[in-house]
């Protein structure tokens, strides 16, 4: 058991009487201790002093903010080692995809340092008679940061995802109060002191922890918050949106991603990458492909080459090696899914593999075939390594199963006719298609989001930034 300290504010706070245990999916023994906040009077607290902070922090200049920054960067650097077991217990990541996290988030603070640089200058502007021939009229326009920003990030990206708004925020000029989820706590306080020790010991950051169920309400109501950026499930996506209807706001939910296979394709080379794009840590992904579609004609096929790779996916624990399938984040995942899987068997769906469990929560990949519209799984986020495929005749076909989805994250298209693919991804009720490749954030300077009820507004490292500001206009009347 390794105790966390957290920064809140001005402080770094070491006190457990009130604390948090997150316990690892590994071996569900308790693998973090964190002091929590408890009280609405605490959480007050940390909102009235980030707001008046937030006063002087935003006086600061571009050149003290990125130098914190880069301190941070440095000491990500060397904490590198400390930081993958931390994600390796706590959210059971395999070591290669934990460096892999660390990595793009390093280059996600540098990136976003070098294009708020840009994002200033094209919208600081003035606008004079010379452009709107109104005499004696001079516009001053430019970029202001919002003020407190409010964080809340799952527990599938807790480094990358937090680090995309935080280090958006603070280089703008914001203060950032945030909350990681419960699973993802650690890494998160661990974080805020190594912010705290790059040079933001002033207020600049306040990490929250409590579970969502005990403070979320609480802390989403406070009257100092001026934009929250969340990232996690519809459902608590949209509790949220219902509390703060007035409050910018960029809600990055869940997704259900399709994959649209056309007759033309290499099979072998798109069965492997489907693969990839539905099982990487364990499906547990908001843009994991969570249905397949595949032309008819190549069905047999098809369906042989998935069951053949699927077996060479390899299982194991997060904590023995670089395995392709490990532990899910919690028993309830596991049981979701198990759910889930009931469900479609009884509404006729048939696999070539057998419903396993391996060690502690570690679920079997599994195929679905013959999959029913009627089962669950065609609609619901699996979060986990089961993937349900189903078969059209017709393009028009396919393009209606993808867009019955009440989500509309991404979407990928697997053919040799681009032109095809182009009219296909017109077409499809989500923010971003994949043509042969599959749905992925990154690279994180891409926009990034999701519409219906996968979200509203966008991130990606200019939109992030310009989320979490505003445009001043100073007129000057002569
Ligand atoms: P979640 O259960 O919705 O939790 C997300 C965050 O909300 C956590 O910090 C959670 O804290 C907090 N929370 C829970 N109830 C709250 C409340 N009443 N008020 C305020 N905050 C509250 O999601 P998750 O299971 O961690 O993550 C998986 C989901 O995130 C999936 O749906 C996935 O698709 C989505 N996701 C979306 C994106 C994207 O960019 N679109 C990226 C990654 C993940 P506790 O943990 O303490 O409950």
């Amino acid at each position: 058991m390794r105790l966390f300290k957290v920064a809140v504010g001005n402080k770094v706070i070491t006190n457990l009487q009130n604390r948090l245990c997150v316990f690892s999916p590994i071996n569900n023994k308790v693998f973090g201790v964190i002091p929590k906040i408890e009280s609405s009077k605490e959480l007050n607290l940390i909102f009235q002093n980030a707001k008046k902070h937030f006063y002087e922090f935003q006086k600061t200049s571009f050149q003290y903010r990125k130098k914190i920054l880069l301190n941070f960067v440095e000491l990500l650097k060397q904490k590198k080692e400390d930081l993958v077991s931390i994600l390796i217990w706590e959210i059971a990541k395999n070591k290669k995809l934990a460096l892999e996290e660390i990595e793009r988030t390093i280059n996600y603070i540098e990136d976003t340092i070098d294009e708020y640089k840009n994002i200033i200058k094209s919208n600081n502007r003035v606008i004079d008679e010379s452009i709107h021939h109104i005499k004696g009229k001079q516009g001053n326009f430019s970029l202001q940061p919002l003020g407190v920003v409010l964080a809340i990030t799952p527990f599938n990206y807790p480094l990358n995802l937090l680090i995309a708004k935080i280090v958006p925020a603070l280089i703008s000029g914001n203060v950032v109060v945030f909350k990681p989820s419960t699973q993802g706590a650690c890494i998160a306080a661990y974080i805020s002191t190594l912010l705290y020790k790059a040079g933001f010991s002033n207020g600049e950051i306040s990490c929250v922890i409590g579970k969502g169920s005990e403070i979320g309400d609480t802390l989403i109501e406070n009257h100092n918050i001026d934009m929250i950026s969340f990232t996690g499930s519809t459902k608590v996506g949209i509790h949220i949106a219902k509390k703060q209807p007035l409050i910018p706001m960029v809600l990055e939910l869940g997704g259900k991603d399709a994959a649209i296979v056309l007759e033309d394709v290499n099979i072998k080379k798109v069965v492997k990458e489907i693969i990839k794009g539905s099982f990487t840590y364990n499906g547990q992904r908001c843009t994991s492909i969570k249905r397949v579609f595949v032309d008819n004609k190549i069905k047999k096929e098809f369906l042989d080459e998935m069951n053949f790779q699927l077996k060479f996916l390899t299982i194991g624990s997060a904590a023995k090696g670089n395995y392709d399938i490990t532990e899910l984040i919690d028993k309830e995942a596991v049981i979701h899914n198990l759910k889930l899987l009931e469900d479609a068997f009884y509404h006729g769906a048939k696999s070539a593999q057998k419903v396993k469990i391996v060690g502690n929560n570690i679920l079997k990949p599994i195929v679905l075939f013959n999959v029913s519209d009627n089962a669950k799984i065609i609609k619901e986020e699996q979060f986990g390594p089961v993937l349900p495929i189903m078969f059209f005749d017709t393009i028009e076909e396919a393009i209606k199963m993808t867009n019955s989805s009440k989500f509309g994250l991404q979407a990928s298209i697997f053919t040799k006719k681009i032109d095809l693919a182009f009219e296909i991804a017109n077409r499809l009720e989500v923010v971003t298609v994949n043509i042969n490749k599959s749905s992925s954030r990154s690279p994180d300077i891409f926009p990034f989001g999701g519409i219906k009820h996968s979200g509203k507004g966008l991130q990606g490292i200019r939109e992030s930034i310009l989320s979490m500001n505003r445009i001043k206009g100073i007129i000057e009347n002569s």
